[in-house]
């Protein structure tokens, strides 16, 4: 896990810090699936910058992650650019204005870096943008052996259950 030690740097008002880290990305849960980021090790630019009033982090990277299709299980590989921001006030009053990612002056950059990711996800992962997924009726993989069979293709309710499924 990447953490940050905040006292390495001590900044003016004003000040930044710039560090550029090898941030190592933990493995995602999503949608009941698992996903890895491949390479688990990615450049990432960290920017500690001094306020009046507290510290502001940057931090940017790219993942490539790598996990199933959600229509036909396939490997799917997603590029997730990142770039997100956490504020620390000096005086933190108020929860609002305090990063959950600082603990004991260390900034945990990776758990930071999973959330980012997290949120950045499209609602499905596939693996190409029209991938027909598996056949509803035998399970076979649609893009590998595109078929239809009788019954089902010639019932319009077919059609119009599986662009509902789609939109859930
Ligand atoms: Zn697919
Ligand atoms: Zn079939």
């Amino acid at each position: 896990m990447t953490r940050f030690n905040l006292r390495r740097v001590r900044l003016a008002p004003g000040q930044e810090h710039r560090e550029a880290l090898e941030l190592e990305l933990p493995a995602f849960e999503f949608g009941g699936q698992r996903y890895i980021a491949v390479p688990e090790q990615v450049a990432a630019e960290l920017v500690v910058t001094r306020t009046v009033s507290g510290t502001l982090f940057t931090l940017a990277f790219e993942a490539r992650l790598h996990g199933p299709c959600y229509r036909c299980l396939g490997d799917a590989v997603l590029d997730v650019p990142i770039r997100v921001r956490e504020y620390q006030a000096a005086a933190p009053d108020d929860e609002e204005l305090r990063t959950p990612y600082l603990v004991d002056g260390e900034l945990e950059v990776s758990e930071w870096a999973r959330d980012a990711v997290s949120l950045a996800l499209p609602n499905k992962i596939l693996c190409r943008p029209d991938c027909a997924g598996l056949c509803a009726v035998c399970g076979e993989n649609l893009n590998e052996h595109p078929h239809e069979h009788e019954s089902a293709a010639s019932d319009p309710r077919w059609a119009a259950l599986d662009a509902l499924r789609d939109e859930l």
